[in-house]
């Protein structure tokens, strides 16, 4: 059993170290407001860590910039306790300018990027702190139609400094077919536009069973996601957590009905030694090295 299958199967023993070491996943949402990143990082977490917030009256003072908000709370993944940090982004998408929305969170990868080189340059290297953002999951507005001008222009600017996770947002409301076609399309476009997006490997060695599920995974993406913080009783009389609709419920951890649950096993099972892997070795690896470049060292 290898690190890449996730962090309840890690050996005892690495785990520990792991958890001494203080290990941590870092996951950043980002989308326009209303996209439900709040209730989506709500369902990961099964419990309310983000508040609802009202949504800002017209005539209210509007922020003037993308705020940047740390929500740390652990994880629960097959009995083990996996500490998560989700960074959220309130505000992007609400300027004129979408470099005023892009520009607040490079920064933010930059300054964790930055803040991970000078521990290393420390003499006592043993206690780093690992800030750096891990992935960043990118919601979509559930249009049909193609990526807009910020989406594209905000995977564009990213696509080398962070593992980019597309997810269509609110998927309950496309039908099954105009998914299928709009996730066709997402793909297209990012390929047209040479954007990069976080690639799950498949490791052919593991258990069949293994590679089947990551396989699985890897096909659904960009993921159609729906998230909800409240129970349903489905007409079956389950209680669920999904949203209720006057012909059913759309259940959040039914495969049939969304793909929050493959969302989560990459996250936290499949990919999860991968985010890490690619953040450290390339991603921070690729940043280092131009920074230093032009420090002239
Ligand atoms: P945020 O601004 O991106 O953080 O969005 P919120 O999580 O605050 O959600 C905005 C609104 O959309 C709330 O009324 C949520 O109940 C609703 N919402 C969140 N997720 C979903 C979803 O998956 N499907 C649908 N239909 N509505 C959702
Ligand atoms: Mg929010």
């Amino acid at each position: 059993i290898t690190g890449h299958v996730g962090f309840s199967n890690l050996p005892n023993q690495v785990r520990r170290k792991s958890v001494k070491e203080g290990f941590r996943l870092t996951v950043m949402v980002v989308g326009e407001s209303g996209l439900g990143k709040s209730t989506l990082i709500n369902t990961l977490f099964n419990s309310t860590v983000c508040a609802p917030r009202e949504p800002l009256h017209p005539a209210a003072e509007r922020p003037k910039t993308v705020a940047v908000e740390n929500i740390e709370a652990d994880i629960e993944e097959n009995g083990v306790r996996l500490r998560l940090n989700v960074v959220d982004t309130p505000g992007f998408g609400d300027f004129v300018d979408n470099g005023e929305s892009c520009n607040p969170i490079l920064e933010t990868i930059e300054q964790r990027f930055d803040a991970y080189l000078s521990q290393e340059h420390r003499v006592r290297r043993a206690k780093i702190v690992d800030t750096r953002v891990h992935a960043c999951i990118y919601f979509i507005q559930p249009t049909g139609h193609s990526l807009k001008q910020i989406d594209i222009e905000f995977m564009r600017r990213l696509h080398n400094k962070v593992n980019l996770i597309p997810v269509i947002a609110k998927a309950d409301t496309m039908t099954d077919e105009e998914i299928f076609d709009f996730k066709e399309r997402i793909l297209s476009d990012l390929a047209f536009n040479g954007i990069c997006i976080f690639q799950a490997a498949i490791y052919e060695d593991e258990d069949e069973e293994s590679v089947a599920e990551a396989e699985e995974v890897a096909r659904a993406i960009p993921f159609a996601v729906v998230g909800s913080d409240r129970a349903a009783r489905t007409p079956d009389g389950r209680v669920v957590r999904g949203r209720t609709y006057p012909w059913g419920v759309v259940e959040v951890d039914n495969p049939a009905h969304c793909d929050f649950g493959k969302l989560r096993q990459m996250l936290v099972r499949t990919n999860l030694e991968d985010l890490r892997e690619h953040t450290n070795q390339v991603l921070y690896e690729n940043w280092r090295t131009e920074k230093l470049l032009a420090m002239g060292i």
